[in-house]
């Protein structure tokens, strides 16, 4: 039986089996999608001695996961994330998961003054997308100032802007404030969000952040992280199925299907 999965620490709280058991049904494929804990210790002899050869990658693996690895696809050795396996090549669809939410949500990411919260594997990923849709400049702000400088050094290395000007028009969380069970928190001051801004979270467990809910009450434009996770997780399976699957996946019976496992 083809068995593909997730790996992680904590991997409890993951919905990646739901999705992907659902894509599974849908495309009928005859498959099995686990979630597999793996500790920091384990993760070199998962990558040599596994048995599973196509895998999803989540925390605290991303980053570390990629010296074990035989090859990476162009996009994850410029984002340097991997989120995605197949035959110990490494590949990270978070990016194209992010781009395609853009997309579909007909936000204009061209020539806009973006602010990135937070500054690990995500924020890595999203601002690796808003380059390629043309932004006009990025700020990070994040709690360690080593990895804020080291992604906004990045940044610049690609040819874009650092903004300190704080008009931003497109904020996007890519930190873990907000998310299950520590619903209370937001990454960002509330008062200072201003109605003419898009904020995204990446978190979509709740599927309404506290910073989301908070704007969208106000009728801003806000949306949370679940639109990511399922093109994140289409792009997976493109993959690894070696095919175009976009277009024959019902997102909406997917939404609905997560949107019962979620607060
Ligand atoms: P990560 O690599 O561990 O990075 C987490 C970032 O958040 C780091 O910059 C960290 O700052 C910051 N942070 C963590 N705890 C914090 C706290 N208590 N206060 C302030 N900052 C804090 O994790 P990741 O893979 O980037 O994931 C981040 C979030 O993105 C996740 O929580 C997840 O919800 C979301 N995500 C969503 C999708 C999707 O498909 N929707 C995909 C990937 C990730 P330091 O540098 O100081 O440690």
């Amino acid at each position: 039986m083809l068995i593909r999965g997730v790996i992680g620490d904590p991997i409890d709280h993951s919905l990646g089996d739901i999705l992907h058991q659902e894509l599974f049904h849908q495309l009928d494929i005859k498959g099995k999608y686990s979630k597999i804990h793996v500790s920091m210790d384990e993760l070199e002899n998962f990558t040599s001695k596994n048995k599973v050869h196509e895998y999803n990658v989540t925390i605290p693996h991303k980053e570390r996961i990629i010296q074990f690895l035989d090859e990476l696809d162009s996009s994850a050795a410029q984002i340097g994330a991997v989120n995605c396996v197949k035959d110990n090549k490494g590949y990270n669809t978070d990016w194209l998961g992010f781009k395609e939410c853009i997309e579909q949500n007909k936000i204009n990411v061209n020539q806009q003054k973006c602010l990135i919260l937070g500054a690990g594997g995500a924020a890595k990923a999203v601002a690796y997308a808003l380059i390629k849709l043309g932004t006009r400049s990025i700020r990070v702000i994040n709690r360690s100032k080593e990895k804020k400088d080291a992604l906004e050094n990045w940044v610049r290395k690609q040819g874009i802007k650092i903004d300190n000007e704080n008009d931003y028009d497109i904020i996007i969380n890519c930190t873990p404030l907000g998310m299950w069970p520590r619903i209370d928190e937001s990454p960002y001051n509330l008062n200072r969000v201003t109605k003419s801004q898009t904020i995204i979270d990446t978190i979509y467990n709740p599927i309404e952040t506290k910073l989301v809910r908070h704007c969208k009450k106000r009728a801003d434009k806000a949306i949370g992280g679940l639109d990511m996770f399922i093109y994140q997780a289409i792009e997976s399976l493109a993959i690894w199925e070696d095919s175009q699957i976009k277009g024959k996946i019902d997102i909406r019976k997917i939404k609905k299907e997560l949107r019962s496992k979620l607060c």
